[in-house]
């Protein structure tokens, strides 16, 4: 006989399918005169913003999108890519935010890997866009070319053109009681997004429409995100959907403020002229809020709540940036995860630690976001968990909801990405006792020196202790007796006056175990970066690969004519 429980109907009649598109809608009706998005001269409240999404959306439709079609758009942080993430979905369509940084080609690329129906373009990107379909026109057939819509400035239109269609004119045309298309399955495609290629090609991460409703709600509660946010957009829109803030903000009820140009004089403007609360970015830009010039700061009255992610941040730099008024949440995650998978939550004890103490808290990694199944870290070999001792390392592993559905048009790659319905991050880290998580490097960065692990994170730590480092990463160098051994590559503030080479190596052999100290320092004016801002490790091991050891003892002699021949082979 069945139990009562088993008894009840099944709730498929009251089933919705999880999708952050209901955050939009939820705004419009109860904060429907709050404003939705400030972008220099242009002011939108959460009604108008619902209003514009649905007219975009039915404009959509009548330009003949289907269920599940691309449609890619290059753009910067601006009112339009926002609408976008609601208004492609409402269409029933997929968004593929392309990174505005990336060359031609790599558009090129992603519009045919995409098989993207539709390329919004904002008009500062026209150049670009132009050739990027050049390229494409010459190897596909005229009906796989997307229909090309620029996107003017709203604020002072400019006329150009790249087609015959402008987006505007796709809001002003369309139907603003539009409903939208019904999510009939949560694990349907909301967004594709293009890896940055760090490690190897760039590949296409498909996320669901419940994926992304339950990451939005993980980080806003993970970074305990109140109500009326204003939010300013200093992480690009386009990296992992804003890390899930694009439907977060409107799921608070806050305020957008978009930013075209991520520098400092910009981005301390729109905190003082909008009370900015809460910003998320790459470590990289607490060195842009740092050495900004005296005329281009403000000061700041309320705390500002920084989520910071992407690349580690070195606690040195946390101890910096704090007493500027920003406070800072870390989070760790990767495109596979729709952004962050890990935060680090602070507990209220350990606010009674030493600053320095508190800031090598603050760079560990952290827990699992709510929504998450579970994370661990693993020896791959065996998928046994390595012990919780902060010493053992392991790869970080991943498995719940927000991870991607998959590489599209991959299967081979997705397979590859998953074991027992773990999702391997390529991430080498370890546990500490009290169960947070500290990433030591990605496997690829590990160093094995004479059989000895060196975590290029914790020697990069060191290195931006030093009072004259701005920017440091360290990578693998050949080394005839040690198999390999750490080389630093370096660039120094610009009040510094001289500091060498032996300089530095003195200071990290004082600070570190001494195999761990880099057996060479190269200065560079400026660190090479990926196109989300990420030290391009890739390129600094081709040159460190280059530095010809001509001495095999701890005091290397580097032969740089031999670095350059190198260099040259390795760019054919
Ligand atoms: P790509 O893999 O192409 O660089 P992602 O943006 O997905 O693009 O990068 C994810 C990687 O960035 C992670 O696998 C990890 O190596 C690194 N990363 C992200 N957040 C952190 C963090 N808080 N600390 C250290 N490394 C991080």
């Amino acid at each position: 006989m069945s139990a009562p429980m088993d008894m009840l109907p099944k709730c498929d009649a009251n089933y919705a399918a999880l999708t952050p598109t209901t955050f939009l809608k939820r705004a419009a009706a109860f904060y429907s005169n709050r404003t939705s998005l400030i972008y220099e001269g242009t002011r939108f409240t959460w009604r108008q913003t619902n209003d514009r999404c649905c007219r975009l959306a039915s404009s959509l439709l009548s330009l003949n999108i289907a269920k599940h079609d691309v449609v890619s758009v290059l753009a910067p942080n601006i009112p339009a890519l926002y609408e976008m993430h609601f208004a492609v979905p409402m269409a029933g369509a997929v968004l593929n935010t392309i990174n505005c940084r990336l060359d031609p080609k790599n558009i090129t690329s992603i519009l045919k890997h995409s098989g993207a129906k539709v390329f919004f373009v904002d008009y500062q990107y026209v150049p670009q866009a132009r050739e990027a379909l050049r390229i494409l026109m010459m190897s596909s057939q005229p009906s796989m070319m997307p229909l090309v819509i620029v996107i003017d400035d709203i604020d002072s239109p400019t006329g150009v053109r790249l087609g015959e269609l402008e987006y505007e004119q796709l809001i002003h045309k369309g139907n603003p009681r539009f409903v939208g298309i019904d999510v009939a399955d949560e694990w349907d495609p909301i967004s594709l997004n293009y890896t940055s290629g760090t490690t190897s090609e760039p590949k296409g991460v498909v996320y669901s429409h419940r994926g992304a409703y339950l990451s939005t709600l993980s980080l806003i509660l993970g970074w305990e995100m109140g109500g009326e946010p204003v939010y300013l957009w200093t992480l690009p829109m386009f990296h992992c959907n804003g890390w899930t803030f694009t439907w977060g903000v409107a799921a608070r009820g806050g305020t957008n403020v978009c930013l075209r140009n991520t520098t400092a004089y910009d981005i301390y403007r729109n905190i003082k002229r909008h009370h900015v609360t809460h910003m998320c970015c790459a470590p990289i830009i607490f060195n842009m809020l740092l050495e900004a010039k005296p005329h281009e700061r403000c000061h700041i009255t309320n705390p500002i709540e920084i989520l910071t992610g992407g690349a580690p941040p070195p606690a040195p730099l946390l101890q910096k940036i704090e007493p500027l008024g920003f406070k800072v949440t870390h989070a760790y995650g990767l495109t596979e995860a729709t952004g962050p998978a890990l935060v680090c939550e602070w507990q209220a004890k350990w606010n009674k630690l030493p600053k320095d103490e508190q800031s090598k808290l603050k760079a560990r990694q952290g827990i699992s976001i709510l929504t998450l199944a579970d994370v661990d870290v693993k020896d791959l070999d065996t998928m046994a968990s390595v012990p919780h001792d902060g010493k053992t390392m392991g790869e970080i592993v991943l498995r719940g909801s927000s991870i991607m559905k998959g590489y599209f048009k991959d299967s081979e790659a997705t397979n590859k990405a998953f074991r027992n319905g773990w999702f391997l991050t390529g991430d080498v880290g370890v546990i500490h006792p009290d169960g947070y998580l500290e990433i030591k490097d990605r496997s690829k960065d590990v160093i094995i020196s004479g059989g000895e692990n060196i975590s290029s994170v914790e020697l990069e730590s060191v290195l931006y202790r030093h009072p004259n480092v701005l920017e440091a990463a360290v990578v693998a160098m050949p080394h005839p007796r040690w198999g390999e051994s750490p080389c630093a590559f370096v660039t120094l503030r610009s009040d510094t006056t001289v500091v060498t080479e032996a300089d530095i190596i003195a200071y990290c052999r004082k600070n570190l175990p001494h195999f761990m100290a880099p057996k060479k320092v190269e200065f560079m004016a400026e660190l090479p970066k990926t196109s989300t801002g990420k030290i391009q490790k890739f390129e600094l091991r081709v040159r460190a690969k280059a530095f010809n050891v001509v001495e095999s003892s701890d005091q290397q002699v580097i032969d740089p004519s031999y670095n350059e021949q190198i260099l040259a082979l390795s760019r054919l």
